[in-house]
């Protein structure tokens, strides 16, 4: 098959990895899909929190790509560029730079953190974002639990005890509530440790959580998180973050050494290398995902900014902010599946469509075997919702022996305590080395007679 029937998708996160695999069954002919992803495996981002709170294994929210496909290659590097006038785009790869002819080009690289909202946020906040941010987090909370177990001074102690979690959306609410169960899952393991020296902190600066909810379910939430002993404050802005602790707008100061964040994303930085029309650091599609001005391009999920149920005969440009699609992973889902059908409309020559999904609902876990959902206008609250969460993720596992292995490890999960391992990754030179402090300690001591 030549290289210039390439139909190329450029990340493989939700958008990526469900356009792919949909482009696959409509197999069309003479094309082939080829995905570029910077990461082998995909991240269900909606499980970290549970990561953070070691309520699943790591392994559990990620998909190796290679799984997912059956029929497209894949080929793991960042793209650094497009080059329109050639029709490939470029790669850095474990081979070095790599060029990929394509014959229809799919956009779909997601979006980044941003640490620029709130000042000291990134010199000093833990963002939530990666597989790896999340297992960093939840190694923090081990290490600061058995470091209180060694300090004295009762102003340091409360101050490594506080975990602030800035941002009340449905991150902040999942972190928050796993952060605390978390806490008092291990404490027991911590003799010196008091109950009510570890604490958790929710700060949201709107009047409620969850504001992509009915306030009846960012109710039940608030309810669940305050009945597990989390300090909810609405209304609350993180004016400063500083090393140990949180300036708030209107002049309060939390102590804490420990800051998660959860609050705003930026541009991948790719987009202002690709000569495309942006709003606000997103692609502004058409109404049938193609990218203005550039034929066989398409932009989907968090990098695009997409109209929902815009006229197809619409003459582009920016939609209305309430038509416009949200950066979720169902929306990511839907559009994948609207594109995929799309991009083999106009191979064939036939029209496109104009995109238009109907959201199903949403849920949130506020804690373990705690959650809120709302699905196809039936409202959930506690285990029920929990376990409906559980099992749409579960769904959406790659292949039956990574389903059921994930479920046996689950349902164990649910009844045995967490696992309290700080891992650290110590290899063996490391670890033979001479302890420069040690040593240092040594040469300082005076001479014993
Ligand atoms: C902590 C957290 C919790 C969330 N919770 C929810 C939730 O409960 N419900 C919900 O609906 N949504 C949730 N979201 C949002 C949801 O995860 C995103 O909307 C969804 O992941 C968007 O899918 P995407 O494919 O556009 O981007 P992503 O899933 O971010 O995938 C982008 C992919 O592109 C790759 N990539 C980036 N740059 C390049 C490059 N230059 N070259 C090659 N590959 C590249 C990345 O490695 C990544 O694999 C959450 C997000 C986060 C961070």
């Amino acid at each position: 098959m030549q290289d210039d029937r390439n139909i190329v998708i450029v990340g493989g996160g939700f958008a990526g990895t469900t356009l792919a695999r949909r482009l696959e069954r409509l197999a069309i002919p003479g094309h082939r899909v080829v995905l570029v992803s910077e990461e082998s495996y995909t991240t269900f981002h909606p499980m970290l929190a549970e990561v953070v709170g070691a309520a699943v294994f790591p392994e559990h929210v990620v998909a190796p790509i290679r799984q997912m496909l059956h029929a497209s290659r894949f080929v793991m590097g960042r793209v650094a560029a497009v080059d329109w006038q050639r029709r490939t785009v470029v790669a850095t790869t474990l081979a070095g730079r790599q060029e990929i002819a394509f014959a229809q080009l799919v956009l779909a690289f997601g979006s980044r953190a941003n640490l620029e909202l709130v000042p000291g946020l990134a010199e000093h906040a833990l963002p939530l974002k990666l597989i790896g941010d999340a297992m960093f987090i939840r190694n923090r909370i081990l290490q600061r639990v058995a470091r209180i177990e060694l300090e004295s001074d009762p102003l340091l102690r409360r101050r490594l005890g506080h975990f602030v979690v800035i941002g009340g959306g449905f991150s902040g609410v999942e972190v928050a509530g796993q952060l605390a169960d978390f806490l008092r899952g291990v404490r027991r393991y911590y003799g010196r440790v008091a109950g009510d020296e570890l604490r958790v902190t929710l700060l949201e600066g709107a009047g409620r959580l969850l504001l992509e909810m009915p306030p009846a379910l960012a109710g039940a939430a608030l309810a669940s998180l305050e009945a597990r002993g989390v300090d909810v404050r609405l209304g609350a802005r993180a004016a400063q973050v500083h090393g140990d602790g949180v300036r708030l707008a209107d002049g309060a100061w939390l102590d804490s050494a420990t800051v998660v964040c959860t609050i705003g994303t930026k541009p991948n930085p790719l987009v202002e290398r690709l000569d495309v029309a942006l709003e606000r650091g997103r692609i502004v599609t058409a109404a049938d995902l193609s990218i203005p001005g550039r034929p066989g391009a398409w932009a989907l999920g968090d990098c695009a900014l997409i109209g929902n149920g815009v006229a197809a005969d619409d003459p582009g440009g920016v939609p209305p902010r309430d038509a416009l699609a949200p950066p979720t992973a169902q929306f990511a889902v839907a559009e994948a599946n609207a594109l995929a059908l799309n991009v083999a409309a106009q191979i064939a020559g036939r029209p496109t469509r104009a995109f238009r999904h109907v959201s199903k609902g949403a849920m949130a876990t506020t804690g373990h075997l705690k959650g809120v959902a709302e699905l196809f206008g039936v409202r959930l609250t506690g285990l029920p919702a929990w376990l409906l969460w559980r099992a749409y993720y579960l769904l959406q596992m790659p292949t039956l022996g990574r389903k059921v292995r994930i479920w046996v490890e689950w349902t164990w999960a649910m009844f045995f305590a967490a696992d309290i391992t700080h891992l650290r990754f110590t290899r063996t030179h490391e670890a033979d080395a001479p302890d420069a402090a040690a040593i240092a300690a040594l040469a300082a001591a005076p001479l014993r007679p």
